[in-house]
């Protein structure tokens, strides 16, 4: 976990909170938990090669720990197909960023391959003064939002905790493979909230987590997006 404690210690001597997206997502591959392959970038140059190196089409991304909503702040250009896009995408995210948050520190880009369409599910993770780690596992996109469709459970969880949490949303028929869709692969999802869920249990310095979302798929299931908030 040396690599992983480098992460931490640079959060706490710059005196923040808040974890980028791809220091969270290195955090997470080392915990053995899927995320999508993705590379922090600098400059332009960097961003046509390293797009070209993963293969198109990719996703680029604003990489600040000031900005926490990255699409809401115009900082995510999804389905980017070719060099010209990427040149484009770079620009437009970076002016947009500086002329709507001039202060914010920018660590770069991240360039991620672009997932193909799953089944979008979150897992979350926050502390409650009186269980401490609390887990929460939920079908993702506007159906969270709408319906609050979720399960709880205290940390630490067995893989059978994590089948329960599963099977416990009303939305579970989705995840089965509703009308001939494909179905996301439950045997993953739950070995991959057991995953956050140790993960958390060994990093206390961890006050909350989000994988928002996961797409989930018959053979696979990767984090596209995560966010960790330190305890201050
Ligand atoms: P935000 O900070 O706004 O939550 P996200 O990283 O979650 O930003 O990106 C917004 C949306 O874009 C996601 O909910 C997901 O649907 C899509 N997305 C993000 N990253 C990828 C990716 N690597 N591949 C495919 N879709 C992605
Ligand atoms: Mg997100």
């Amino acid at each position: 976990m040396t690599a992983g404690t480098a992460i931490l210690d640079k959060a706490r001597t710059e005196r923040r909170t808040v974890l980028t997206e791809f220091e969270s997502k290195k955090l997470l591959e080392r915990a053995g938990i899927p995320v999508v392959e993705t590379r922090l970038v600098r400059t332009k140059q960097e961003t046509i090669s390293v797009s070209k190196g993963l293969g198109f089409p990719v996703v680029l991304k604003i990489a600040s720990p000031d900005i926490v909503h990255k699409s809401d702040s115009g900082g995510v250009r999804l389905g980017i197909a070719n060099a010209t896009q990427a040149s484009r995408a770079y620009s437009e995210i970076m002016s947009s960023i500086k002329q709507r948050y001039p202060s914010a520190i920018i660590h770069g880009l991240t360039v991620q391959k672009m997932a193909r369409p799953g089944i979008e599910v979150i897992v979350g993770m926050s502390k409650d003064p009186q269980f401490g780690p609390v887990l929460m596992f939920g079908l993702g996109g506007i159906l969270v939002e709408l319906l609050k469709d979720v399960s709880f459970r205290i940390v630490p969880i067995t893989k059978r905790d994590a089948a329960e949490m599963i099977r416990e949303i009303k939305g579970y028929p989705l995840l089965k493979g509703y009308r001939g869709q494909e179905p996301a692969n439950i045997d993953m999802l739950e070995d991959l909230i057991v995953r956050v869920s140790r993960f958390v249990e060994q990093t206390p310095e961890i006050k909350e987590l989000d994988l928002n979302p996961i797409f989930a798929y018959k053979d696979r299931v990767v984090a596209v997006d995560a966010r960790i908030i330190l305890e201050g």
